[in-house]
């Protein structure tokens, strides 16, 4: 049998060290196998992928090292190789579903499933809904198919019994089939849901080995289902433990960094940030610490990840990285400082604001140092203001930061679009608004265009930066921040209604 692995990454929003954790183990288990690794876009979700978050994924990966043997940017044979390309295989196999009795249109609308599952709450027991909820009385279900009323297609489940699936690091694992959904495979707009898409694709690019993270441990007896269903093998299934942050909880930017690129731009070295993700949940058999990617996959072993949950600390991360810069050549040292920050693509946007305000070169640094520099070192009295309250200023920092996070296209130009909307809904001038910005980011008021730094130093440090000060000003609490999330969701939907008139 030739092992083919994938990493089936959905493009909707930075991309996430656990993208580039799974891909690892999938390349590295690939490599020890002689197979192949393939990389799938999973966009069914068509209102929140996006290719700027494609080309992020593609980007940040290769930076890392982790190349792929087929994808939707090389091609392959078992293309294409980005879901939204495939409808048409989609609806063919749920169609087969569908006339095998295996599937069914459900009419149900969004109303009476809330009260069926109101219904099945009350009754205690398992909240799944089944075909037995779920089918309407013929007449009914005739009428509404007549007046063409929306359906999605649901798979068919069992009632009741136990479902037995194998995990290549678990070994068998019983689930209860009282607990499982009669799942969406195709929703009322034609789109197939993840299960449907992943299960087809895996089939048809011949994977055979399906290493993903563990959260997908509870789709498991859905998918053996749906391989049973299609007469097809399924694939051996191996599910990862999660990242955790330091306080054990999942791996979340809100206390840690996740976007790759932010460690490509603090000055991460590409091999170390790999060495680190191989040191999450398995080790070298000799326990080294620092090795390679091919060191990694010439001694791989999947039975020595270990399932208690890794903690991504970045100060072990910056201990590490210290280890590989420390073995540079001071020639190699050189060469890779320049090309990580010191160089023409990087500073010139910078050298226009630069150039007018200083005498000489030696003050070049004190002035833009902020751009190579991580978090600068901020008091909390930086950010006193003339009129603005501290809490005013944590909540600009707060909503502007959710701003930022919307913006797909990061430059100037949407940059200021969205701050410069968010001041007037917020009805806060210009310059007063934008005062905390200039601290979090520059480290002072007296920096050049906040805008502009932030569009040169990208959008993991720029709200990397924010998401400190916010932190540094004592952070939102968990009322407030209930509070201030319901507020910004009509702020903001009046920012879109701005932007969307222009
Ligand atoms: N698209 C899924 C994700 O974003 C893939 C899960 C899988 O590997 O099956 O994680």
């Amino acid at each position: 049998m030739t092992v083919r692995t994938r990493v089936a990454p959905s493009p909707t929003g930075d991309p996430h060290v656990g993208t580039a954790f799974i891909a690892l183990f999938n390349l590295a288990f690939a490599r020890q196998h002689g197979g192949q690794f393939i990389l799938r876009i999973e966009d069914t979700d068509q209102a929140r992928s996006n290719v700027e978050s494609e080309k992020a994924i593609f980007d940040s990966l290769r930076w890392l090292g982790l190349e792929w043997d087929e994808g939707p940017d090389m091609g392959g044979e078992k293309g294409p190789y980005r879901q939204s390309e495939r409808s048409e295989i989609y609806a063919q196999h749920v169609q087969l579903l569908l006339d095998a009795g295996h599937a069914f249109k459900c009419y149900r609308s969004a109303e009476e499933l809330d009260a069926l599952r109101a219904q099945k709450k009350e009754a205690g027991g398992f909240s799944a809904l089944k075909y037995s909820d779920l089918a309407l009385p013929q007449d009914v279900a005739a009428q509404r198919e007549q007046d063409g009323a929306k359906y999605v297609v649901r798979m068919h489940v069992p009632e009741e019994g136990v479902c037995t699936f194998k995990d290549m690091l678990r070994g068998d694992i019983d689930m209860d089939w009282g607990m499982i959904d009669c799942q969406i495979l195709m929703k009322s707009d034609g789109m197939p849901t993840y299960h449907l898409a992943n299960v087809v694709d895996d089939h048809l690019m011949e994977i055979s080995h399906v290493i993903r993270g563990e959260e997908w441990l509870s789709s498991a007896p859905k998918h053996q289902l749906l391989y049973k269903y299609f007469g097809w093998d399924m694939p051996e299934l191996c599910h990862m433990p999660l990242l955790r942050n330091p306080d054990k909880s999942k791996l979340s930017k809100r206390k840690n960094p996740t976007s790759i690129m932010y460690y490509h731009r603090m000055g991460f070295m590409p091999e170390a940030v790999l060495n680190y993700l191989g040191r999450m949940g398995w080790s070298m058999p000799d326990e080294s610490e620092k090795f390679n990617r091919d060191q990694m996959f010439s001694n791989f072993d999947i039975q020595r990840v270990s399932l208690g949950g890794p903690i991504f600390d970045q100060e072990k991360l910056s201990w590490l990285n210290g280890q590989w810069i420390k073995e540079l050549t001071e020639e190699e040292f050189m060469q890779r400082y320049v090309d990580w920050g010191v160089n023409k693509s990087y500073l010139q946007p910078a050298v226009a604001h630069i150039q007018p305000r200083i005498s000489t070169f030696s003050d070049v640094l004190p002035l833009a140092g902020f751009l190579l520099s991580p978090n600068p070192e901020i008091e909390v009295a930086s950010f006193t203001h003339k009129t603005l309250e501290n809490e005013q200023i944590v909540k600009i920092l707060q909503v502007g930061l959710w701003q930022l996070e919307a913006i797909r296209h990061w430059d100037k130009e949407n940059i200021e679009k969205r701050l410069f909307a968010l001041a007037n809904v917020m009805d806060v001038k210009i310059r007063d608004f934008l005062f905390p910005f200039f601290v979090a980011i520059a480290g002072t008021p007296a920096s050049f265009s906040v805008l502009d730094s932030m569009a040169i130093m990208g959008p993991d440090l720029s709200r990397a930066r924010v998401r400190s000060s916010v932190n540094l000003l004592g952070g939102v609490s968990k009322k407030a921040m209930k509070k201030l999330e319901k507020e910004y969701r009509a702020i903001s939907q009046k920012i879109d209604s701005l932007l969307a008139g222009e």
